[in-house]
């Protein structure tokens, strides 16, 4: 195989492994993953448990503000009791007594609800922050779990990116662009091998033509249909 040819299949495969620790980093992480995104859901519902809180708290506001005028209204009737003269004037000053009376208690009423509702949401709460309490434990025991295997990873990506350097020295600048532009769209497929006479990245047939210098494999030779770097490999193997 051309030399050049054999360095861009050598850096493919370094890089392909590199890819792919981001894959393998994703799996270890994934057990603590879950787990944060677990207290996370518990913290944004206590968020909106807390506005919900704030809301019954302003309308117990206003109830408790109804309460006060309603409690004022009666001792006015009181007050104007004393002061009656005649059967009519009674009846008119009864009605009105009976009516803030109703009021009182309906407003007695939803504040008492209004509570209910508060202290329930308070105990969600509280629940809640219990289970976070509890999950930042497990996430403690994830980060352990996973801390020799992160440390594995990263001494092999350490190693990988030492022998890329060392392996990119070797190749002549404008064949590294070269196979910098078709990685960048083709990925970890950028350099792929030739099988059935086709390219092994897109799958179409190639022509005889292309097909004969890939075998010869003197020059670095592309898929004229999808672009990428093609090699020959031994398909008996
Ligand atoms: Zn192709």
């Amino acid at each position: 195989m051309n030399k050049h040819l054999k360095q861009l299949v050598d850096l493919a495969e370094l890089d392909k492994g590199i890819d792919s620790f981001e894959e393998e980093e994703a799996k270890i992480n994934e057990n603590l993953n879950s787990i944060l995104a677990e207290q996370n859901s518990h913290k944004a519902n206590i968020e909106t448990l807390n506005v919900e809180l704030e809301e019954l708290t302003n309308v117990k506001k206003k109830n408790d503000g109804l309460l006060a005028e309603l409690t004022d209204k009666i001792k006015d009737i009181e007050k104007k009791q004393t002061l009656i003269k005649s059967e009519k004037e009674l009846k008119a000053l009864q009605l009105e007594d009976e009516i803030a009376k109703e009021q009182i208690n309906h407003a007695n009423d939803e504040i008492e609800r209004l509570d209910r509702l508060s202290e329930g949401k308070k105990e969600e709460i509280k629940d809640l922050e219990t289970k976070i309490t509890e999950l930042d434990a497990s996430i403690e025991q994830a980060k352990k779990d996973s801390e020799s295997e992160l440390k594995d990873l990263d001494k092999k990506r350490k190693d990988s990116f030492k022998k890329r350097e060392t392996e990119i020295a070797n190749v002549p600048q404008n064949l590294l662009s070269f196979y910098q532009k078709v990685r960048r769209w083709a990925g970890s497929s950028c350099v792929v091998p030739m099988k059935k006479r086709s390219c092994y990245g897109c799958h179409m047939v190639l022509s005889e033509r292309v097909y004969a210098e890939i075998l010869k494999s003197e020059e670095i030779v592309t898929c004229p249909h999808c672009g990428r770097i093609l090699y020959a490999v031994n398909e008996e193997a």
